[in-house]
């Protein structure tokens, strides 16, 4: 069987399009645009590349954008007071907190203090129990409280892997991105019941691992989760019909790790030797054997940065619908 390689770049572009468009037509209605608050403290390259990436496609989506950077030396209630600032903030529907923080100040502290109903990220323990329930919200009409942003965006990965008749399979293990079909992504892309399958998280973070287990669950999937403490992990791995690597080792997964046939989901982010960046899985090794699998760099990456496009949007909306202001177009 040829193995699909899960085009993260592509599946952004398709998602963004519909957003454009979302976003364009309310405020063809006149409503003001959503808001994306981003907080950025230090000067970490990789945050900062992270953070420009993420605002350049806030901007294409028609978001307006408000930045606040702090120096690494800042203290946590410079911190928590810049959050409350987005807070108030009328124009800025999510905020965005960018992980890591510099070593002396509290990330969960930190996120704790952004409200709830900004929480662009799902990472608030609000949101976070929300997750937990399962998305089953308060009212259950309507009301929004946002996903983690890698664990949803891979999510919709894992439902590409599965759907049918939209997408040319890749050449069995080569790194060449596959020629993608024009499709209506809606209507193709349909949250995939996962009744029956085996799925395996390495790695148990709260903004990857944890999270994307939760929701493998709410699809019904059998879920195991390994982390550094699992002996025989490759034996645990090999089991899965969907396996979801989130550890941040280069190459840790081989081809003895992964079943024929298995979906392969690799989030992590690595620089190797050379510089180049690969991910948690050896992918040369072990895409051959797969039913799909994503690239490092253009697979989980991209899914990431749309979704928390997606989650301001939602976060929008919900803020505007109370005020009695509808954006639908
Ligand atoms: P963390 O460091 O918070 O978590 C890593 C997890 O891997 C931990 O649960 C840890 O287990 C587990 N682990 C470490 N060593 C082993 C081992 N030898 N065997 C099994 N499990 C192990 O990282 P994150 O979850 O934040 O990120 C994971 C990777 O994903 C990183 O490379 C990161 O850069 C990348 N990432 C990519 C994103 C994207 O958009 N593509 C977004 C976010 C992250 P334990 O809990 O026992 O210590």
């Amino acid at each position: 069987m040829a193995s699909r390689i899960l085009d993260g770049r592509w599946l952004s572009e398709q998602v963004e399009r519909e957003l454009r468009a979302e976003v364009s037509g309310a405020v063809e209605k006149g409503a003001r645009p959503p808001g994306l608050g981003v907080v950025l403290v230090g000067e970490n390259p990789a945050s900062l590349a992270y953070v420009g990436r993420k605002e350049k496609v806030a901007k294409r989506c028609g978001f307006y954008t408000r930045e606040e950077r702090l120096p690494a030396g800042c203290t946590q209630s410079e911190l928590t007071e810049k959050i409350h600032e987005l807070n108030r903030d009328d124009a800025v529907d999510g905020i965005l907190l960018q992980l890591p923080l510099p070593d002396g100040l509290n990330e969960m502290a930190a996120i704790d203090a952004i409200d709830p109903v900004k929480d662009a990220d799902g990472l608030h323990p609000q949101s976070q129990g929300y997750l937990l329930r399962g998305g089953r919200m308060p009212s259950g009409n309507g009301f929004f409280a946002a996903q983690p942003c890698t664990p949803a965006g891979l999510l919709k990965l894992i439902d590409l892997a599965f759907s049918e008749g939209i997408y040319q399979p890749g050449e069995a293990g080569s790194e060449q991105l596959p020629e993608t079909i024009e499709h209506d992504l809606s209507a193709a892309l349909q949250p995939i019941d996962l009744s029956g399958k085996s799925a395996v998280v390495v790695g148990r973070s709260l903004l990857v691992g944890k999270s994307a287990a939760l929701l493998l669950l709410e699809r019904n999937a059998t879920v195991t989760i390994a982390h550094s403490r699992t002996e025989n992990l490759a034996a645990v791995t090999a089991q899965a019909d969907i396996v979801v690597a989130a550890v941040g080792r280069e190459l840790f997964l081989g081809a003895d790790a992964i079943r024929e046939g298995a979906v392969v989901i690799d989030v992590g982010i690595n620089r190797n030797k050379a510089g180049k960046l690969v991910g948690d899985v050896d992918f040369g090794a072990v895409a051959e054997k797969t039913r799909a699998i994503t690239p490092v760099p253009g697979g989980v990456g991209p899914m990431t940065v749309i979704q928390l496009m997606e989650n301001t949007f939602r976060l929008y909306e919900q803020r505007m619908n109370e005020r009695g202001e509808d954006v639908r177009g």
